[in-house]
């Protein structure tokens, strides 16, 4: 929790500097209500999001008599946690073995990292994990994963040639063979504006799902929440594409837009599986409405 909240500091720097005047004393009228959409929306959360939690801060305003600007944040904080605890949905590899998890996301916005965090998370918990390096764009990031694999005891399926579909499925029939528990397939980083590279990712997918009728048990995209709004878009593309089960929102360290969260829960409620507070192999966190929501206003 320590982390996170120095992880969201920019966030709560943006946010709360503006939400101090507000909730600094005086009387709840409609001036101070303008004042908080600005705020809302200026931290990224969107018009739905900001509309939204003006009503139910509203309700939470006549229900209880509030008069007193300070009584306001916590109306706030509530009407927020509210909203996105749908989100909180922690991953859960349940009975299947192995259980593929498949990763996807634009360049840059966080996926080596995150993929080598999630092999460390799931290690940590006894599990051996193979890494598929499905991102067969760039050698050198295939060479990279493959020298990174042997030294964090993660094994790594690579193939000097062939398709990211074709390192796919015969990562998946491997993992089978060896009984590993985790596998991750890793993808090249596209925007979903590339309509081609969107084809070739729903392709992983449905050959991924004939080596294993199961699989992939999870699809994860890796978000950097600096995106703020385009964010959202990239939730709503990647998931027409391949339907997502999970985020990880990454960079929350480095962004004052913590406030996306909010938008993605009220147009695209995806789960949030994680959420990345450092560059670090550790700095992964599962995602706590509760805590997120502290970690914004503390
Ligand atoms: P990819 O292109 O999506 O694979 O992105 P990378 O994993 O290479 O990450 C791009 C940059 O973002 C690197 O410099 C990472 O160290 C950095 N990065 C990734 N996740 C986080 C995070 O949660 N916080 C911070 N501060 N940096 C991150």
């Amino acid at each position: 929790a320590e982390r996170l909240k120095a992880g969201l500091a920019k966030t709560r720097d943006a946010l709360g500097k503006n939400l101090a005047g507000l909730f600094g004393g005086g009387q709840i009228d409609e001036a101070l209500y303008e004042e908080l959409e600005t705020v809302l929306i200026t931290a990224d959360m969107g018009m739905d999001a900001t509309t939204h939690l003006l009503k139910a801060v509203r309700d939470r305003v006549s229900l209880r008599g509030l008069k007193d600007a300070t009584q306001l944040k916590s109306a706030l904080k509530e009407s927020l946690v509210e909203l996105i605890a749908p989100l909180e949905a922690p991953l859960e590899l349940g009975g299947a073995r192995p259980f593929i998890l498949m990763v996807a996301g634009v360049n840059g916005a966080g996926k080596t990292t995150s993929i080598g965090k999630l092999a460390k998370y799931f290690q940590s918990q006894g599990k051996s994990v193979l890494l598929a390096a499905g991102d067969t764009f760039r050698a050198a990031a295939r060479e990279q994963l493959v020298v990174w694999g042997e030294r964090n005891g993660v094994q790594v399926i690579a193939q000097e040639s062939g398709d990211a579909a074709a390192v796919a499925f015969d990562a998946v029939n491997a993992a089978k063979a060896r009984g590993v528990d985790v596998i991750i397939v890793d993808t090249a980083g596209r925007l979903p504006t590339q309509l081609h590279l969107m084809e070739e990712i729903k392709k992983v997918k449905r050959v991924v799902q004939k080596a294993d009728a199961d699989g992939p048990h999870e699809v994860l995209l890796v978000l950097d929440a600096n995106n703020g709004q385009n964010a959202l878009n990239q939730v709503k593309a990647f998931d027409d594409a391949l339907g997502l089960t999970g985020l990880v929102l990454t960079k929350l360290d480095g962004t004052a837009k913590g406030g996306v969260i909010a938008a993605i829960a009220k147009q695209r409620p995806v789960p949030v599986r994680f959420v990345g507070v450092g560059e670090g192999i550790d700095d992964l966190r599962p995602f706590r409405a509760q805590d997120y929501v502290e970690a914004l206003f503390e």
